[in-house]
Order: structure tokens, then sequence, then C-alpha cells
């Protein structure tokens, strides 16, 4: 595979009133072209701000100390607002949002929205942008019938398709999905997910995918990213990290969903709460919630380390976690 978008040492902060958030911390990760990635953790992790990054679409309070975004080696953080926007965003990179569900103008039919989308980003005409509204909506499994309704007409799953659709009118390379399916049913939920999947494999797209839930995730993604206070704990393809997981954050967070299968065993929660990012622990940022903290733990940031071929974990007693488990 060929690598598409690269991530090096990201730092980005929030100046607040209060100090800096620091809310991703020395994040590296890559992406190979047709894969997709899973960026997961507790609510304020994290995982929004890295993929505000990526399009550099934070907002203006935010600030990168350091680090390089590379889409196909190109570093897009050196690029001015009118580079990223003529050639980056829709174009490369494409978004559905957090409030995906109400990001769409109620006032225009859904065939309108996408329509503009592709006049704005695309020289192509009218007509050829509306043949491929409907072409994108079909695909996205929404009858093309239903392109001239408007946004209250649709239900939330078909909301979410349309935005999916949306994202794609421009042919990205690469799709961010920001917590795609939280507003849904569970029923509706895995529908749009196997959609989701499949337009992302038919289309050869690579797909970053920001959830808190892990088993949306372990549905959707090759590979996994578990995040916790701004730096990655962990993260190598999903069915390693659901099997093997060895950063205690990632053990305690798979332990806290149940299993269908095998022994019937007590759910565990991580006890605490994630720390404020204003003031983050030293050392190891989970240690005031680790069980297996040691004195060194609460001092030295452990580095995210190759334990085998794919696989990184940031813990310092990483080679210990067999006996704890
Ligand atoms: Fe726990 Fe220490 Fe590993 Fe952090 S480095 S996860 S505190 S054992």
């Amino acid at each position: 595979m060929t690598k598409l978008l690269e991530v090096r040492d990201l730092k980005m902060y929030y100046s607040t009133m209060r100090g800096d958030v620091k809310a991703v911390d020395d994040v590296s990760f890559a992406i190979e072209k047709g894969e997709s990635l899973g960026l997961a953790g507790e609510s304020g992790c994290g995982k929004t701000s890295v993929a505000l990054a990526l399009m550099k679409l934070y907002p203006s309070n935010a600030k990168i100390l350091s680090g390089e975004v590379l889409l196909d080696g190109v570093d897009i953080l050196k690029m001015s607002d009118e580079e990223i926007r003529r050639e980056v965003r829709w174009r490369r990179i494409s978004m559905v949002p957090q409030a995906a569900m109400t990001a769409l103008n109620p006032v225009f039919t859904i065939k309108d929205q996408i329509v503009e989308a592709i006049l704005t980003h695309e020289d192509v005409s009218e007509k050829e942008a509306g043949e491929r509204a409907v072409e994108l909506l079909r695909r996205v499994g929404i009858d093309p019938s239903r392109a001239s309704n408007y946004p209250h007409e649709f239900s939330g799953g078909m909301k979410q398709r349309a935005m999916m659709a949306m994202a794609l009118s421009c042919n990205p390379d690469l799709v961010i999905a920001d917590e795609p399916t939280t507003a849904l049913d569970v029923i509706v939920q895995a529908q749009v997910l196997k959609e989701i999947k499949k337009l992302q494999k038919e289309l050869g797209l690579s797909m970053i995918l920001i959830s808190h839930d892990l088993s949306v995730v372990a549905e959707t993604c090759d590979k996994t990213i578990i995040m916790y206070a701004g730096n990655i704990a962990e993260d190598s393809t999903t069915l390693e990290i659901f099997r093997h997981p060895l950063h205690p954050y990632s053990i305690g967070l798979i332990g806290a969903f149940p299993k269908l299968t095998g022994e019937r065993k007590r759910l565990e929660s991580i006890k605490g709460n994630p720390p404020n990012l204003l003031n983050p622990p030293p050392g190891c940022r989970f240690h005031p919630r680790c069980p297996y903290a040691k004195d060194v733990c609460k001092v030295v940031p452990p580095p995210l380390q190759e334990t085998h071929i794919g696989h990184r974990v940031a813990c310092h007693m990483v080679n210990r976690h067999p006996e704890y488990r």
C-alpha cells in the first residue's frame, strides 16, 4: 500500500483565559491509500482536534506548536488558507462533521445542497453536477426519487447518508467521519456503518472514523488508534487491538464492553475521570487512573514504542502486561 497522509509529532494547544489546553501532544500516525483508520477514546481526548488539524479547520484560539501533516508528501500546515481551500478541502480531504444531522440547510433540497458543494469546488456544468448528485445519493442508498426532498423529509439515517454523499461529491482521497452514527438508534447505526464500509471499499477511499464507541471502530476500521488525554496510548490493526490490547487504558476500555461469546464476566469500568488538559498529570497522563502505575510513570512520559511490527504502545510497563492480565 502507498502512504496517503502522514502526521508527524503534531502538537496543538488551545489558548484560553486560564492557560493552554494541551489537546494534541506529539501525535504521529499514517494512513495508507484505501485504508480505514479508527480514532477512539473518551470525549475530550483530542480525536476531533486531530481531525480539524488535518483540514486546517481549527478555531482561532488553536495554535500548532510543532509537527507536520504530509498529504502525498506535502505539508498542508505550511499551505495558505487559500491554497487549502482551493486544493485540499473537499477535493482531497472532506469531512462529515459531528453535528452532521443538523448541518443540512433546511430551506434547500438535498440535491441542491450537493450540487452547490460540487459547483463551489469544481468547474462543471449545473447539469453534470445534478447528475452526479443523484448518482451519489443512489450510491449511499437513497432512492433518486427522494433527491428533491427537503431535509425535514429525511429520517436521521437518511440525513447521515446525505451528508456522506456530500462529503464524496468532489471525489476526495480521504473522508473524515466524526462520530457518524452517534445520534442514530442501534439498527440504523448498523445499516449506516455497513453502507460507509461498503462505499469505502468500493471507491478505494481512505477514511478516518472518529468515535468514542469502540464497537463502531471495531465494526468499520482496518486499523485503530486509542487516544488518551491528547496522546496516542496504543495503535495497531483493529484485530490486534481487540484481541491483544497492551496499554492498560485500552485493556480497560475493551473490558468495559460486553462480549457475546465466552465466559460471562462482570464488566469493569475504568476508575476516575480523564484529566483536565489545562494541567495534565506529569509523566504518563493515565497514571492517576492506572492500576499498574509505578513511580517512574508519575515522572517520565512513556514513549510510543513498537512492541512488534505494526503495534505501538506508550507504556513503561508494556512487557509486564501478560502477568497483569
Ligand atoms: Fe500505567 Fe505506567 Fe503504563 Fe502509564 S506508563 S499506562 S501509568 S503502567
